[in-house]
């Protein structure tokens, strides 16, 4: 019998079982996972930008959790010896019409109580000579790490302390008692006092196979990356981001370094058909069934139907997305890029059509539901855990 099992070995679900060791250090705890090694999906395929907090409503998760996680990705990798490169985000405007919305969110970083500076049109070319915009603003405490080797690092500290973490342990099923859990994989059956689901892509599954109905579902949408070609590094310095569509923060071509030296472009965000779907012709008929005959989809699907079919053609075209980002890089040609990484977020949608914004957290009768963790959950990850043990578990 495991104090707590927590359902997903991604940064989330190791952030949790690192707050709770914290908290408890006797805790007998075990963290599942269905693939081989920890960090298998999100955590494993994202920028590896370290976020500010910049873009998020004052006084929500996101806001707060990002910004105390910046602070403490860095200490951790500077603790651990890992890489991480502190080397400021710059957000362009391009046109006139962004400037207003340029304003906004250098304003709503002042409110985050974020460090934060306007830059001319000749600071950002001392600093971009190849960027083509009106005005910028820098954030100078984003950053890149490599996620996955904090992932292992902390896997490590986990099992250091006395936590178990069992990969290949696929959970089928879920039985919540009066004072206990029962956790079923494909091989053996498990028992805790306390479930944590921190399973990503299928957080809403393992909420309804433990019995909740969470009001939402996850809908995947593929990140498709391409990657500059190294003669051209010199082109991109900083993260370069373009001036964000407030209804989608995270759609818009960027530059971003890389821990590698490398330079990604991208990406693209497209439904992936399949939650996993790592590849475009990836297919899963349940994963895709379930999203065409979920009313929230079609409801988000015809009210930003432009903006979709503009990723989707997007995806099809180098031509199409070379366009797109010499808006921020006017020399950019398409055979400067390369096509690169893939990702899948988890994005929580609502029955009426809404994506659910916020980190939100599903309670049950002995389990809590991570039920939705996209963007910057990889930065905020530590915090969301140290958030779950304050609002549920501290006394345990
Ligand atoms: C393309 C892309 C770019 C991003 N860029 C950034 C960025 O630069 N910075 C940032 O902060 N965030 C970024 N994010 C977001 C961030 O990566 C995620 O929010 C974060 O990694 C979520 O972590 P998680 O642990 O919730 O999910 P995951 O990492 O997906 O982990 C969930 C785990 O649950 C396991 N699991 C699922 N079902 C089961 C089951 N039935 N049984 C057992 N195990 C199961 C999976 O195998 C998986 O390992 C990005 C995301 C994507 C996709």
């Amino acid at each position: 019998m495991y104090d707590v099992i927590i359902i997903g070995a991604g940064l989330v679900g190791l952030g949790t079982a690192n707050a709770l060791q914290e908290h408890h250090p006797r805790l007998r705890l075990l963290v599942l996972d269905k693939e081989k090694n920890v960090a298998a999906h999100q955590s494993g395929h994202n920028s590896n930008v370290v976020h500010s907090g910049i873009y998020y409503t004052p006084g929500s998760l996101k806001a707060r959790l990002a910004k105390k996680g910046n602070r403490t990705i860095y200490q951790f990798c500077q603790e651990h010896g890992l890489y991480y490169d502190r080397c400021g985000k710059i957000i362009v405007a391009t046109q006139l019409k962004e400037l207003l919305l340029l304003e906004n969110i250098y304003q709503r970083g002042l409110q985050n109580d974020l460090n934060v500076s306007q830059l001319s049109q000749s600071a950002l070319k001392e600093r971009e000579p190849y960027v083509n915009g009106l005005e910028a603003i820098l954030v100078p405490d984003t950053g890149i790490v490599n996620y996955q080797e904090i992932a292992a690092k902390l896997a490590e500290i986990i099992q250091t302390r006395g936590g178990d973490i069992h990969c290949q342990q696929q959970v089928k099923a879920i039985r919540e008692h009066s004072d206990y859990v029962e956790v079923q994989t494909q091989q053996r059956g498990y028992q805790a006092k306390w479930l944590v689901n921190c399973a990503g892509l299928h957080s809403d599954r393992i909420a309804r196979l433990a019995g909740y109905d969470t009001g939402m579902k996850i809908v995947p949408f593929r990140g498709e990356y391409y990657v500059l070609d190294s003669s051209k590094n010199y082109l991109v310095n900083h993260l370069i981001y373009p001036v964000p569509n407030p209804d989608f923060p995270f759609l818009g071509v960027h530059f971003t370094r890389m821990y590698n030296g490398k330079r990604d472009v991208g990406p693209n965000a497209v439904l992936a058909f399949k939650r996993e779907g790592y590849h475009k012709t990836d297919f899963n008929l349940r994963d895709l069934t379930e999203v065409v005959t979920y009313k929230g989809f079609w409801k988000i699907a015809t009210r930003y139907f432009d903006e979709g079919l503009a990723e989707i053609r997007r995806s099809c075209s180098r031509q199409l997305f070379t366009d797109n980002a010499r808006q921020l890089i006017p020399d950019l040609q398409p055979e400067d890029i390369i096509p690169g990484s893939t990702g899948v977020r988890a994005q929580a949608l609502t029955v009426d059509g809404k994506l659910v914004d916020d980190f939100h957290f599903v309670t049950g009768h002995r389990s809590l539901h991570v039920c939705n963790a996209p963007s910057p959950a990889a930065t905020a990850s530590f915090e969301i855990g140290r958030e779950i043990v304050k609002q549920y578990f501290e006394t345990i």
